[in-house]
Parts: structure tokens; sequence; C-alpha cells
């Protein structure tokens, strides 16, 4: 399928390409030619945080693949699968003003058969944070993620520090498993506000978005006591969530210090590269957010 070409002096249409074997095609004549892609997988409803890993990806490579796909098996059966937003349409056409190359959008039968039994697990980096909240979330990132490799072929892919575990996770399954794919991370994007570009904002209203920004102020909080000399995990943890709990809407998940790159924990902090890392339940919407400290 070809979506408007020729607009912003492109020279070649955008393609949105739904099933595996047009893509694994598409990507080996694009190798033979000597190009190097780059994939951004993504979930869709897509924001000025997944344009920033976009953007990073153009710069890295010539050929620009963005994934939407809501992965079933990275969900638990209580979680918020259903009424995860989609929006093809308006995902396409901001990708197309972005200059992206291809948007992969397959359906879930076609990555998945029925009876499929294969499983990518990796089992140290995501034992912690948001792996103990969300069994088995992280079995189907790193599977989704392998599969879309297999597909796609890319030579590099981006994936941002929004979902710093998740980076983290990716980086080890990719060492492990010498996949040869370079993996590229992009800064955390925030609203002036201070919150994070999150899909799941979609789901805010009102003075719940209000709220939502005491995450990054508690964080930021957590990162001043840092720089003013405070090295104790146990009293900037504490301190973060005494921040969070002073609004009754948010009951914390977790808030751990973690090291900046693996997101292992840490026995004590080393400023510049460790990393706060939380998640929350705002009322009835579970939210992430991490910082440097
Ligand atoms: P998602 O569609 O939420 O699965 O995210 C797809 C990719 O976009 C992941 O690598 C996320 O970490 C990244 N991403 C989402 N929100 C942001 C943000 N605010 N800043 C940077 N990257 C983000």
């Amino acid at each position: 399928m070809l979506v408007n070409s020729h607009k912003y002096g492109r020279r070649t249409a955008m393609k949105i390409i739904q099933t595996p074997k047009e893509m694994s095609e598409f990507s080996e004549k694009m190798r033979g030619e000597g190009k190097k892609i780059a994939l951004v997988p993504t979930m869709g409803a897509l924001h000025e945080g997944h344009m920033s890993l976009i953007d990073i990806a153009k710069k890295n490579a010539d050929i620009v693949v963005v994934s939407v796909f809501v992965n079933p098996t990275q969900f638990g059966p209580n979680e918020d699968f259903a009424a995860y937003p989609r929006s093809l349409e308006a995902d396409a056409a901001a990708c197309e003003e972005r200059g992206v190359d291809v948007v992969f959008a397959p359906s879930a039968s076609s990555i998945y058969r029925k009876d499929a039994s294969t499983y990518v697990v990796e089992e140290e980096v995501s034992a912690n944070l948001c792996g103990k909240s969300r069994p088995n979330h992280f079995r189907g990132v790193a599977t989704v993620v392998s599969i879309l490799f297999n597909i796609v072929r890319p030579h590099a892919a981006v994936f941002g520090e929004k979902d710093a575990q998740q980076v983290s996770v990716i980086e080890r399954m990719v060492r492990d498993l010498f996949i040869d794919v370079e993996i590229i991370r992009a800064p955390l994007v925030r609203e002036k506000s201070g919150l994070a570009l999150s899909s799941r904002n979609k789901y805010l209203h009102g003075a719940q978005l209000e709220t939502a920004r005491r995450l990054s102020q508690a964080l930021l909080v957590g990162k001043k006591m840092v720089e003013d000399g405070c090295l104790n995990i146990h009293r900037v943890k504490a301190e973060i969530v005494n921040q969070l709990s002073r609004s009754s809407r948010i009951r914390v998940i977790y808030v751990e210090i973690v090291d900046a790159k693996t997101s292992l924990p840490v026995k004590e902090i080393v400023p510049g590269k460790c990393r706060a890392a939380l998640a929350v339940w705002l009322d009835q919407t579970r939210l992430i957010d991490n910082m440097v400290l």
C-alpha cells in the first residue's frame, strides 16, 4: 500500500507493509542495494517521543522502518491490551511527514501462529522493576523484538530511554544471542510540564494530568538531593516515594535506583551513573518514568 507521495520533497512514497513476507522481501532488496536499515519498534499512537526516535534512525540509516504493532504477548491478562489506543491512519500520516520509508503494521495472526510455543526469555535484567509487577512482560517484549529483527533484518534499532529497563533487556538479549543489530538509545522526551510523553497519557484527563506531573517533579527532588551530596539510596528513594505519596490518586508500584545503563540494582549512588526508576498507578492508569541522578 502506498500513501501520498512527493509531499515535503520526498522522492519516493512511504510504504505501508502489512505482511512479514512483503517486509522481508523489501528489506532483502534494500540490503542487496547496500542500504543501511534502521528499525523503530512501536505500539503506535505515535507522539513526539516516537518522532525523536525516527529522527535518530534517519541520522543512522538510509532506510527507516517504523513497526506499529500492539504486541499481545507483552500484556498481562488484566492489562490494557484491548483498550490500548490504536490509530494507524494518523500514525502513518505522522511517519510520512517525518520522512519514514516504511510503516510495518502486521496483524497479530501474521506474527504469532495459533500454536506458537517459542519465547525469548532474558532472566537477569528482567527480574527487577517492571518485571516484578508485570510477569512475562519482558518475555513478550524480547520475543516480539526478536521476531521483528528476523523479519525486518535491520542493521540498527532505536529504543527510547522512557522504557530504560526495556532497552537494557534488549541490549542484554542482543549481546547474549549474538544478534547482529546495533541498539541505539534515544533520550526520554518530556512535555514542557515535565510529564514524560506516553501513549498511555491518552487515558488521563483534567486533574489526572496535573497529578501526572508529580512523577517528574518527584524524580527532580531525588536528583537535587544527589546533587547536594546525598548518596544514600534509601534516603533518596524514601524522599521520592514521599513526594509521590502526597497525592491520594497515586499508588506507588516501585521506586528503585539502578545502574543507568544495565538497569541492575546498585549498592550506592554514583552521580551521573545511576537512574531512579518508578512505576505508579494514577487512578486506573499505570505510568512509568525515570531520570539519571
Ligand atoms: P511504545 O509505542 O510505547 O511501545 O514505545 C515505542 C518506543 O518509543 C520505545 O522504544 C519507547 O521507549 C519509545 N518512547 C515512548 N515514549 C517516549 C518518550 N517520551 N521519549 C523517548 N522515547 C519514547
